[in-house]
């Protein structure tokens, strides 16, 4: 029996507009782009239940002709792609004309609109894809769209939907966002009764601090050009950090993306400014130009791709050097490193000249007899006098996982997780001792499920105990209130699960707490740690003596010149 069969265009076009609209939000986003494209000066935004009753836009833009209005919702209408070539310079913000076809297929869609030209505005409703009317009203100028019970023709889709205060929170995020692409513009969010957001227009750096709510001195700002790149960076320094990077947003040509690889890339450039400390707030904006960049991966557009990420990157670092005017806040402790060689800078100078003096006898000597190196390690012992505790030499990074580090001519393989995650739990430990808390700006919502309610109180009692407040707001909603000031907001994450086991008594918890936390916080396999970044995580590891990973697995094992040599005489 044959198997495929065509779905019917009711079905398909249902799941094209899935792929566009998820949620309330995406239609905001949507019609928000539309209206900057139709060069808009006021943008208002109104919500009913979280925009799941109803999303409308307002703007004063150019307006749709009766015949442009008739014809928008249609797949594929749109007036901003005209030939192929225009797809590679995407210099508006849609141009699939697939916004407005897709939110008509799955709700209820009204769009008054009158352009400059028409004597009359005039008014479409279209339900679930079908016209239901089209005639003309009283409006003055622009374009108001209203989208009303979104996915009310696909129960499975609306069941997704998350209470009006999530999607309302996930709109005003969406927003904010938005409104940097063009901070000049005045806007407006309403939900119900409340306003939201209210912005009369201004500075991209008055903006930030609008939405941030930190006074605009905090943030240092700086243009920073290199062929055929430049950018615009607006951050807070370490004096003002969060743990999580939602302040911190990322443009690309005036358009916010979010995407995996590029913010791998930020947080990269950021580490060693920030280290452990959390991350700023502020804009990264970039200017790239269009043919090195593509961004339309996505149908919801948040994705982009680079030509060439590497350079991005270390233009970037560079960006941020000049920004903050130094090369790192997190490892100010030590001296400043010069531009050229970083590493010799930061290693006692007579490592230096050893191993480059000795290198080559102690390979000849090492080829002997195995005596002949044990004679040489105890001249070696000898001569390490010299030089100070810490002397290593970093080789490279393996796997962007695996510090490879040479220290009296042993070669350490180094696990740079647990050797980040270790040393955050040193600090942690040591820090935590002031045990007072501090009221959250934001209380954070916390997510469990009915196992963390049992013993709930008890729990509650034990956390509050080391500082972390928490209170029961509703079924399984809880918010955490206070925190001592070692923890981010992002503890979170660790709490959540530490609610959905068993407590054992104050100080292991307190123990697991610092240890999950460290992990968290810690650098991941895969991160590209920069070099000072790098050196000062060894000098730590050799300095503080420490061998495991605070769950007591090993950070490193090393292998002697002996083993190396018998390995490859196959004896091993
Ligand atoms: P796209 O934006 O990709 O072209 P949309 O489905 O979002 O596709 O919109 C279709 C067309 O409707 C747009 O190309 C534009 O001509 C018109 N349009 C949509 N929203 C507005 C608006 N707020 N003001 C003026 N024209 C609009
Ligand atoms: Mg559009």
């Amino acid at each position: 029996m044959p198997k495929i069969q065509i779905l019917p265009e009711e079905i398909h076009s249902k799941i094209a507009a899935g792929e566009v609209v998820e949620r309330p939000a995406s239609v905001v986003k949507e019609l928000i782009e539309n209206s900057f494209d139709a060069g808009a000066g006021f943008i208002k935004v109104s919500l009913k239940d979280g925009g799941k009753r109803e999303v409308s836009v307002y703007d004063d833009g150019e307006g749709m002709e009766p015949e442009d209005l008739k014809l928008c919702y249609h797949h594929h209408a749109t007036s901003k792609v005209k030939d192929l070539k225009d797809i590679f310079r995407i210099v508006t913000f849609g141009f699939r004309g697939e916004a407005l076809a897709s939110i008509a297929k799955v709700s209820k869609l009204t769009i008054i609109s009158r352009s400059q030209e028409s004597p009359e505005a005039y008014e479409l409703k279209v339900k679930y894809g079908k016209e239901i009317s089209f005639k003309p009203v009283g409006f003055s100028k622009g374009t108001l769209v209203k989208v009303e019970d979104l996915f009310a023709n696909l129960p499975a889709r609306r069941s997704f939907l998350k209470s009006a205060r999530t999607e309302t929170l996930k709109i005003v995020e969406l927003v904010k966002g938005l409104m940097l692409c063009k901070p000049e513009l005045k806007y407006e969010l309403r939900s119900g009764e409340k306003t939201l957001i209210l912005w009369e227009g201004g500075s991209l750096k008055d903006l930030i601090s609008y939405i941030t709510g930190l006074p605009s001195e905090k943030f240092l700002e700086l243009y920073f050009e290199k062929n055929p790149y430049s950018f615009n960076l607006i951050l807070t320094d370490t004096s003002q950090t969060f743990s999580h990077t939602r302040y911190l947003y990322i443009l690309i040509n005036n358009r916010l993306v979010k995407d995996e690889k590029l913010n791998r890339i930020v947080l990269s450039a950021l580490k060693p400014f920030f280290g452990n400390l959390g991350f700023p707030a502020g804009v990264i904006s970039f200017y790239i130009p269009y043919h090195l960049v593509d961004v339309n991966v996505h149908p919801a557009k948040w994705e982009v791709r680079l030509k060439n990420e590497k350079e991005v990157f270390e233009i970037l670092l560079k960006a941020l050097e000049n920004l903050f005017r130094k090369k790192s806040f997190y490892f100010s402790e030590k001296k400043p490193f010069k531009d050229k060689d970083r590493i010799k800078e930061d290693l006692p100078v007579e490592y230096v000249s050893f191993s480059e003096s000795f290198s080559k006898p102690f390979e000849r000597k090492f080829l002997e007899k195995k005596e002949k190196s044990f004679q040489f390690q105890k001249k070696f012992q000898k001569k390490e006098a010299l030089f100070k505790e810490e002397g290593f030499k970093f080789l490279g990074a393996y796997l962007n996982t695996y510090l490879l580090v040479e220290k009296d001519e042993e070669l350490y393989i180094i696990d740079q997780h647990a050797l980040s995650e270790r040393l955050i739990y040193e600090k942690l430990k040591a820090q935590n001792s002031e045990l007072f808390s501090q009221e959250l700006l934001f209380p954070v919502l916390l997510r469990v499920s009915e196992t963390a309610l049992l013993n709930l109180e008890e729990k509650l009692e034990k956390l509050k105990f080391l500082g972390i407040e928490i209170e029961k707001v509703g079924e399984n909603e809880l918010i955490l209130k206070k925190l001592p000031p070692v923890f981010k907001e992002d503890v979170k994450e660790v709490v959540e699960k530490l609610l959905e086991e068993e407590f054992q008594d104050v100080e292991s918890l307190k123990d697991e707490l610092l240890k999950r936390y460290a992990c968290i916080s810690a650098r991941k396999k895969g991160d590209i740690l920069p070099k000072e970044e790098v050196n000062f995580l060894i000098e730590e590891m050799f300095k503080k003596n420490v061998h495991t990973c605070p769950h007591g697995r090993p950070l490193y094992f090393k292998l002697t010149p002996y083993e190396v040599e018998m390995r490859l005489k196959r004896k091993l």
